[in-house]
């Protein structure tokens, strides 16, 4: 397993050029017997391949077991090229000039072990579908446009998280908050009265907003802020991109509008005027402690008398759009630490007991 993730992390795969490594996984996948495909998002990620889908069939003793989804993402974030990683005693690191790309070959690497080891040793098992997705880094794009018809399990792991003792059973809805400024262009020297500021009604708004931490539920952020032309000329548009995050739709609504409506209080009060784009990025993962696989989640610890707690996570993973079609689907860690920076690395202990725990989990279907 640890040789795997160290030739994945050595194959390129920035968002929408996952495939290289599509192939590298396609081709595992199909020495393990399995029929592995890529599916038809291609055209719609804009990646230069699609999310590769593959089926393992129900051994015949085991006909009657749920059929299973698992899930990791092909994508890393930058600076992700010709990652060089280290192996120590207890983890692995990239050479401090890139990310390591843990987050989430770790994952991958994890689904092919737990496969390898069920056909190898001919263990029972129910009908397992894998999902490697592309694009999740850049808004969780291959799990939303995956064909839906492709995928038939009601119950899922993603293995797209730090901690392999924790099971990510709760992470926010999201919106993307789009607003345009307008403002008048006028000499900022000669006649500024003459002007509407568009900068000044963003700062406006933007000081009466409720950001970050809203409540324990619930985040929002102001992320970029764009505009203006020079300094003698009253700026006569700005573009602020944001976004809002929540446990609860109904707090993701109301953090929404509130955004809303300090850009529009802020226009009328200078005269300007404002355009939004609002759009859900992706829908909440809700799943009770109670729930089937939060159970078998926690049994599987159990059995290998290991800790596991249930955790709510403020991140999105694709275990949000596959919760969408009404999988319960929850999110496994596998390892992977300070993901997204120079300093990422992978705890081989926990990466070990990630797969140690999907492969119990799946035998107790
Ligand atoms: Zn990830």
């Amino acid at each position: 397993m640890v040789r795997n993730f160290l030739d994945m992390v050595q194959i390129n795969s920035l968002s929408r050029k996952e495939g290289r490594l599509a192939r590298f996984v396609m081709e595992q996948l199909s020495s393990l017997g399995m029929a592995a495909a890529v599916d038809d998002s291609a055209s719609r990620t804009n990646s230069d391949t699609g999310n590769v889908i593959a089926y393992l069939p129900a051994s015949p003793a085991a006909s009657g077991k749920p059929s299973f989804l698992l899930s990791a993402h092909m994508d890393t974030v930058a600076p992700g090229e010709g990652i060089r990683p280290i192996v120590e005693s207890d983890r692995i690191t990239s050479d401090g000039s890139t990310i390591l790309g843990g987050d989430c070959k770790s994952g991958i690497a994890v689904i092919l072990e737990v496969l390898t080891a069920i056909v190898e040793n001919n263990l029972p098992h129910g009908d397992i579908e894998v999902c490697l997705t592309v694009c999740e880094e850049i808004g969780l794009l291959g799990s939303k446009y995956i064909e839906a018809s492709k995928i038939k399990s009601k119950f899922g792991l993603v293995l797209d998280s730090p901690n392999a003792h924790a099971l990510v059973i709760q992470a926010p809805a999201g919106d993307n908050v789009e607003a345009t400024i307008f403002g008048l262009e006028a000499h900022a020297g000669v006649c500024p009265e003459k002007g509407i500021s568009a900068i000044q009604i963003a700062a406006h708004a933007i000081g009466q907003m409720r950001l970050g931490r809203v409540d324990r539920e619930t985040t929002a952020n102001i992320g970029s802020i764009q505009g203006g032309m020079a300094v003698n000329i009253v700026p006569s548009k700005v573009v602020i991109k944001g976004e809002a995050r929540s446990l609860s739709l109904a707090k993701l609504d109301a953090q929404t509008k509130h955004m809303r409506t300090c850009l529009e209080k802020a226009a009328r009060k200078f005269k300007g005027d404002v355009a939004f784009n609002i759009q859900r990025g992706y829908m909440p993962v809700n799943l009770s402690p109670a729930s089937q696989l939060a159970k078998w989640v926690r049994q599987s610890a159990q059995d290998l008398k290991e800790p596991l707690v249930f955790a709510a996570s403020g991140g999105a993973s694709d275990a949000n759009n596959f919760s969408l079609h009404g999988m319960q689907c929850a999110n496994l860690g596998t390892g992977v630490r300070d993901i997204h920076t120079l300093r990422e690395w992978l705890h081989l202990k926990d990466f070990l007991f990630s797969a140690q725990l999907t492969l119990n989990l799946l035998s107790k279907l």
